[in-house]
């Protein structure tokens, strides 16, 4: 027998701990609370995307798909670009249907990146996004965005670049601040990228969540990004089927193949079945479909942000996506942690604690932890229950 046992974790293990997104859940569950803490979008989904997927396990479409996805969604899929994004990709060879959002960034990483890169990334972050780097041995390099405005500095941006950049992350409209990037920020990202030769890797699932009359820009339409964009979006959120995981990515064909190949070694396709209800979804839904979503999204944030400030805790209303920032000084607590379980206490509401979208400042010290992240992805009646628990707080 070795010495030292061989039965070990890998150096990255440690790192990657229970989120605390999904502790918060078991504790909300337990105490029978309201989750306000986890995106799980509970909200139902359109009828044309269940009959569609009902109907694929009916005709028995039960065996893998083609590793890119079947031609009905990436031709939907594409046509979808065209109309709202103004993306021109070919439905065979550019687009890649993928097990979600999340599976797309996996496949992207791995076929693009070595480990050692580093990787540009806006704070607040998404988790997924920073662990899923450090899960390949890359290196983030964290750019804070200006509280409450979340403007760029962009000479810190330039600063940060170092010979082992190789990408950008934007993720907007962003989880989990709302920001949205204006064409200005991302002509100047733009010129960024073109100047060091970085690939651009834009999560752009939260599109069609805008308010306040505030427009989305893909990233790749900004001149000269389309080679080097990778773009990512998916149904879990739009659709609301979180659980089937259904999402795609387009790429130039230079960079496909590899992307496909390490989405088929990982999981082989998207789940069939959600593949034939997402289709339906993208060929039947109208724009008034998505123009009622942002319009019903905004009356749930409002209605959130009120009883936030109500509460003493003031929001940083959000202009995209569907959650909120909110000032938590005023809730009892050493760390945003215990801040949110204090709140969940007090209120039966949950929420996640700020620090697990920054990092730490010179001092050690996250600095997220006098906030509280909220989401408005709820039933009419939990949102409710939820900001009258929130109200009764003050
Ligand atoms: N990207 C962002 C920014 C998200 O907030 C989420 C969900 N929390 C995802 C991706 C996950 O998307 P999917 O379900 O398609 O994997």
């Amino acid at each position: 027998m070795p010495v030292v046992s061989r039965l070990q974790l890998s150096e990255i293990s440690p790192r990657i701990m229970q989120s605390e997104i999904r502790s918060m859940s078991v504790e909300c569950d337990r105490i029978g609370g309201v989750n306000l803490a986890q995106g799980v979008c509970d909200t139902p989904l359109p009828a044309a995307v269940q009959e569609a997927a009902i109907h694929a396990i009916e005709d028995g479409h039960n065996i893998y798909t083609r590793l890119d996805g079947i031609a009905l969604l990436r031709e939907a899929i594409a046509a979808k670009l065209a109309h709202y994004n103004g993306i021109t990709a070919d439905p065979h060879g550019e687009v890649l249907v993928t097990s979600g959002a999340t599976a797309a960034l996996y496949a992207a990483l791995l076929a693009l990146l070595n480990p050692g890169d580093a990787v540009v990334m806006f704070e607040p972050f998404y988790g997924y996004h920073l662990n899923t780097l450090l899960s390949m041995r890359l290196l983030p390099t964290l750019i804070p965005m200006a509280k409450g405005t979340w403007e760029i500095d962009f000479d810190q941006v330039r600063a940060s670049i170092t010979p082992n950049t190789r990408a950008i992350i934007i993720n907007s409209p962003s989880n989990p601040c709302g920001k949205v990037f204006t064409r200005a920020e991302l002509e100047t990202l733009a010129t960024i990228a073109i100047e060091h030769d970085l690939f651009v890797i834009t999560d752009e699932i939260y599109e069609y969540f805008l308010y306040d009359g505030t427009r989305h820009i893909s990233p790749a339409t900004i001149p000269g990004m389309a080679g080097r964009t990778i773009g990512i979006s998916g149904f879990s959120k739009t659709f609301s089927i979180t659980g089937w995981r259904a999402g795609y990515l387009w790429a130039s064909k230079e960079w496909m193949p590899s992307i496909a190949y390490f989405h088929d070694l990982t999981y082989v396709c998207a789940p069939s079945i959600a593949q034939y209800g997402a289709a339906a979804g993208l060929a039947q839904l109208t724009d008034d479909f998505y123009a009622t979503l942002s319009t019903e999204y905004g009356q749930k944030r409002d209605q959130l942000c009120s009883a936030l400030s109500a509460a003493g805790m003031e929001p940083s209303v959000p202009p995209g996506a569907y959650y909120v920032l909110a000032d938590a000084t005023a809730i009892p607590g050493a760390d945003a942690k215990q801040k949110a379980r204090t709140l969940l206490k007090e209120t039966g509401v949950a929420s996640v604690a700020g620090s697990a979208f920054f990092g730490v400042d010179k001092n050690g010290r996250n600095r997220g932890e006098n906030l509280l992240r909220f989401c408005f992805a709820k039933k009419e009646h939990d949102l409710k229950r939820a900001c009258d628990a929130l109200r009764a707080r003050s």
